[in-house]
């Protein structure tokens, strides 16, 4: 397999982990894969892209993935998540990995407790250091681009098709298309080595991204409502009303948010979406620069420099994250 300098580099500093992550796949028989709850584009596709590839070339071991479906993902991008019996779990002595999962409360599926081993594999900045092996890597753009690292450093190791389509995916997902600050020429180097394995690109992204018509009347919706604070945060709210008026769900809300990724004088941008069943607001922060992350955190949320998400509990708690980032923004 030909590695190129950034690849093989990355790999060569974190050699014993990686050693030590294949030792462990090799002494278990039982095997999961996990993810974050609420999946998006990097959970599922390094989650996916992990899995196919264990399943590939260790054929004779018992792996599934895990989590809750989602029909915003499901079966368009990733196959939906099959029936797995607790008797996988507790039967077996199970090796569970969990990808893109910065939280232990986050993991999808809670049968990681009956997990004999945990190993986290995460690019989120650290704040719960839960797996006994961890592999973190902070500067990488998706967990996806370091699950594709580990790979592509495995000698002997076949990556198929599939699993590089489910990468690449995560890749382009949490980077927003290339777009970040996070992009490096790392990135760059693994999404070459994964378009080798054959990935038609123009159905990746209509996979991804295609849309009923009728999204563009939530566009027209945001375009017509947005507001963009004295010092450049630009935010839409959806309340239930509006969100049944709409037709869509909470969970949807954030999916214009990158309309204002692009305009001179907005430097963060967020959604707002009622979410009745967890009774908090559906939060979605992103920013053209300004480390964004920190404030989040303070809102029950977290996630990246430039893509954060929150959960406010209420409309004063909104209010409050709204006049905190503008504050943040004044001057910057
Ligand atoms: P989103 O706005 O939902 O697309 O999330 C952007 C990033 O923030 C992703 O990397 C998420 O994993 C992370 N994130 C979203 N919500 C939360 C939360 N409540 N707590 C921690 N991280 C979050």
């Amino acid at each position: 397999m030909r590695k190129d300098s950034e690849i093989e580099k990355y790999g060569k500093s974190r050699r014993l982990k990686y050693r030590k992550f294949f030792r462990l796949i090799e002494k278990y028989d039982y095997i999961a894969v996990f993810r974050h709850v609420k999946p998006d584009f990097d959970a599922v596709g390094s989650q996916m892209g992990l899995y196919t590839y264990l399943r590939d070339n260790y054929p004779n071991k018992h792996i599934v993935y895990v989590g809750e479906n989602s029909e915003d993902l499901m079966p368009q991008c990733v196959p939906e998540v099959k029936y797995v019996d607790d008797s996988f779990f507790k039967e077996h002595d199970v090796l569970a990995i969990a990808v893109d999962t910065s939280q232990k409360k986050r993991i999808s599926d809670e049968r990681y407790k009956l997990c004999k081993y945990l190993v986290k594999i995460d690019h989120h900045p650290e704040v719960d250091h839960y797996g006994r092996l961890q592999i973190v890597d902070e500067e990488l753009s998706a967990a996806g681009e370091l699950v594709a690292n580990i790979l592509l450093n495995h000698k002997g190791g076949l990556i198929t098709r599939e699993c590089a389509f489910y990468l690449y995916m995560a890749i382009a997902g949490d980077s927003n298309r290339f777009l970040y600050d996070s992009v490096t020429p790392h990135t760059f180097e693994v999404s070459i080595e994964l378009l080798k394995k054959g990935i038609v690109l123009s159905d990746l992204y209509r996979r991804m991204y295609e849309e009923d018509l009728s999204s563009l009347n939530v566009t027209r919706y945001v375009l017509d409502n947005f507001k963009v604070t004295p010092n450049g945060v630009a935010y839409y709210i959806l309340d239930k009303e509006t969100l049944n008026k709409l037709g869509i769900k909470a969970k949807q809300g954030k999916n214009n948010i990158n309309v204002f990724d692009h305009y001179k004088g907005i430097k963060i941008w967020c959604s707002f979406s009622e979410d009745v069943e967890e009774k908090v607001w559906r939060t979605s922060i992103r920013s053209a620069g300004l480390p964004i992350e920190k404030i989040a955190l303070k809102y029950n949320g977290g996630g990246h420099a430039q893509a954060s998400g929150a959960k406010p509990k209420n409309m004063k708690e909104v209010m409050e994250l709204i006049n905190e980032l503008d504050e943040y923004a004044k001057g910057k």
